[in-house]
């Protein structure tokens, strides 16, 4: 529904939010992909120039000749990317705050016909390695679903970002039981901004078999890339895409915006500038009485602990945030579009709504 002047958009003027990253619009060199992408006859179903320029540029950014694939969102790339790595009877090891457990409404395990998400207890949003173990000797017997695929996610969850060796420590122990790695890189493009290293050095180098490459929080409408670095592991994907009802007839506009984005360099302007402003969000809000911050702001996200009431009087206020670490605690998410003017407004609200002046 669009709105009219008789009926606007509730604050439609400033709308005030930090309540995730998917919330911004379509940025300038996407869209401007998209238009250019937008002229005469081109051949359906990815089989035209902008898909295949779109997949040069992202081998060339990741130094790899990976095979990629291009779908519609987060979940379809996690869930198809993790039934290629499995059969029924498998199970993907993951932390227990992980999209693919928590969010993707059991997608992973009915794209794989069966195969069981075993989450463990992570450290800040982490995998914690002892736990990783121990769910993969625990059992070898025939009655216990048989661990393949260990999942990362980067950033994680909660914000956090694994260093270049923590992934390879992880990567180093599911390869030594014979198990795959998969990234979840919804978020991936605001970890190499915070660690300032190259793709490469966080995804393949480090033991990554399969990365869910984000775009649509980076900036993009829509779409995200399965990058598999391991080629054999892609098998037959292009038949789990068409079947989930993620092959895109007119693949050129799925394709086309990240061209606009890799070409351009916004992928990373863009990443940066969401961290940086998590950063000075994290700095104003720690300032305030009766704020505490609960996890390190190493991506895009301030994780905050406040009173009901002041969380109730910030939502009161017209503020949007999610609240679902634990009681009390408040995610506010920054993206490419987060303007220094929205920063001082929310620490303005949180430190009204927190009794303050
Ligand atoms: C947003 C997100 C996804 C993708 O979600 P979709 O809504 O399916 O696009 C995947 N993993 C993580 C960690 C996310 O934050």
């Amino acid at each position: 529904m669009t709105p009219t002047e008789s009926q606007p958009l509730e604050g439609a003027a400033v709308f005030n939010q930090f309540a995730s990253d998917n919330y911004a619009g379509i940025c300038p060199e996407a869209m401007q992909a998209m238009q250019e992408a937008n002229q005469g006859f081109v051949p359906s179903y990815g089989d035209d120039h902008w898909t295949e320029r779109a997949c040069h540029c992202i081998r060339e950014l990741f130094e790899s000749d990976c095979q990629i694939f291009f779908v519609f969102n987060g979940t379809a790339a996690n869930s198809l990317a993790l039934a290629s790595l499995c059969r029924s009877y498998h199970s993907v090891i993951c932390g227990d705050m992980a999209h693919i457990e928590t969010d993707e409404c059991g997608a992973p395990e009915f794209f794989s016909n069966g195969t069981k998400i075993l989450h463990v207890p992570g450290i800040l949003g982490k995998l914690d390695l002892v736990e990783v173990e121990q769910a993969i000797t625990r059992r070898a017997d025939i009655h216990y679903p048989k661990p393949r695929v260990l999942s990362l996610s980067q950033a994680t969850e909660l914000g956090t970002v694994y260093s270049p060796e923590e992934i390879t420590a992880a990567s180093g122990l599911a390869h030594r039981y014979g198990l795959r790695v998969h990234m979840d890189g919804a978020r991936f493009v605001n970890a190499v901004a915070s660690l300032d290293v190259t793709p490469a050095e966080i995804s393949w180098k480090a033991g990554v078999d399969v990365l869910c490459l984000g775009g649509a929080k980076n900036g993009m409408a829509v779409g995200e890339a399965v990058l598999f670095f391991n080629r054999e592991l892609a098998d037959e994907f292009e038949y789990r895409c068409k079947q989930a009802g993620q092959l895109a007839s007119k693949m050129r506009f799925m394709s086309a915006p990240w061209i606009g984005m890799l070409e351009s360099g916004a992928w990373l302007r863009n990443a940066r500038l969401a961290n940086a402003r998590a950063r000075q969000l994290e700095r104003d809000l720690s300032q305030i009485d009766g704020i505490r911050i609960m996890h390190p702001c190493q991506a895009n996200s301030v994780f905050v602990e406040m009173s009901e009431v002041a969380a109730a009087a910030l939502r009161q206020a017209g503020w949007r945030f999610y609240s679902f670490i634990g009681s009390g605690g408040a995610r506010f998410m920054c993206s490419w579009l987060t303007s220094e003017e929205d920063l001082s407004q929310l620490a303005g609200a949180v430190r009204l709504a927190c009794g303050g002046r």
